[in-house]
């Protein structure tokens, strides 16, 4: 698990590029919706720098509910789902800014590519912020479409933001490996006593079924790590396989965490001395 880096870029701007950019007419009437977005400008600017503020204290929790009429928030959320080639060059902009390593990766799992870009907060919920960078981020399907409109609770934030959060680095998933008669059997659990001051982390795995999805995927994963541990089969020592092993680990932990579930997955499969039964 890895923080991202957020886009700095002049959204306000953007904005106003976005609506010059719209059609003055849709299907031969006047297209209202430019006139309307024109005469918010200003207000969504001083949304804006409330976003800004928040985000950068990191109490998103602040940001004032939303007061638009049902015309207005059409035509802001339109901005976004409008297919306008600005907000399309501002989604690939936010994932080039990423390290090269996790630009393919979906922050909340890990583990599905990031091909859909996710609003932390809500753009059904919270309109004015459907085309803010920092409120856009690359994600998979999977957890795009569990995570839906949810973001908060009452008291805390649900979901981890990956811009402004801090991840913890210590361990708090606990990995184990069963060998059932040659057969790896793989569990992940979280360790909630650990992240009893971090309740984000917490809601962001239940609301996401991060377990679930490690459940459904991993098998797969470990049969491709244990296929490339048998192609040193014959060729290399234990001894030789299990420095490969560590050094693969410590890449891995450097590029994304020590909760990352390959991770800890290689952790135990050398701990365990797995990799032994199949040279
Ligand atoms: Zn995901």
């Amino acid at each position: 698990m890895k923080n991202r880096i957020y886009y700095q870029c002049n959204d306000k701007a953007i904005y106003q590029d976005v609506v010059n950019a719209m059609r003055n007419t849709y299907r031969k009437a006047p297209n209202t919706r430019k006139p309307l977005l024109g005469s918010l400008a200003s207000s969504v600017e001083d949304r804006y720098d409330e976003y800004e503020q928040s985000f950068l204290a990191n109490n998103l929790l602040s940001i004032n509910d939303c007061t638009r009429n049902e015309l207005e928030s059409d035509a802001l959320i339109y901005l976004y789902e409008g297919n306008s080639q600005i907000v399309d060059n501002l989604k690939i902009s936010i994932k080039d800014n990423q390290e090269e390593h996790l630009k393919q990766i979906c922050p909340s799992c890990g583990l599905l590519p990031a091909i859909t870009v996710d609003h932390y907060i809500p753009k059904e919920i919270y309109p004015d912020f459907s085309i803010y960078s920092k409120n856009l981020i690359w994600t998979c399907g999977t957890c795009n479409g569990k995570k839906s409109t949810y973001w908060k609770e009452s008291t805390h934030r649900g979901i981890i933001n990956f811009y402004t959060d801090h991840i913890p680095t210590f361990r708090f998933i606990d990995c184990t490996i069963v060998n059932h008669n040659g057969i790896l059997k793989v569990d992940y659990h979280l360790n909630v006593q650990l992240l009893s001051t971090y309740p984000h982390i917490v809601k962001h795995f239940e609301r996401l079924d991060i377990l679930g999805l490690y459940k459904e995927h991993i098998p797969t994963k470990l049969s491709e790590i244990i296929a490339d541990i048998q192609s040193f089969k014959g060729i290399l020592d234990s001894k030789k396989v299990k420095q490969i092993l560590y050094k693969r680990y410590f890449s891995r932990i450097k590029d994304f965490g020590v909760n990352d579930w390959k991770s800890l997955l290689l952790r135990n499969i050398i701990i365990g001395k797995h990799y032994e039964q199949y040279l």
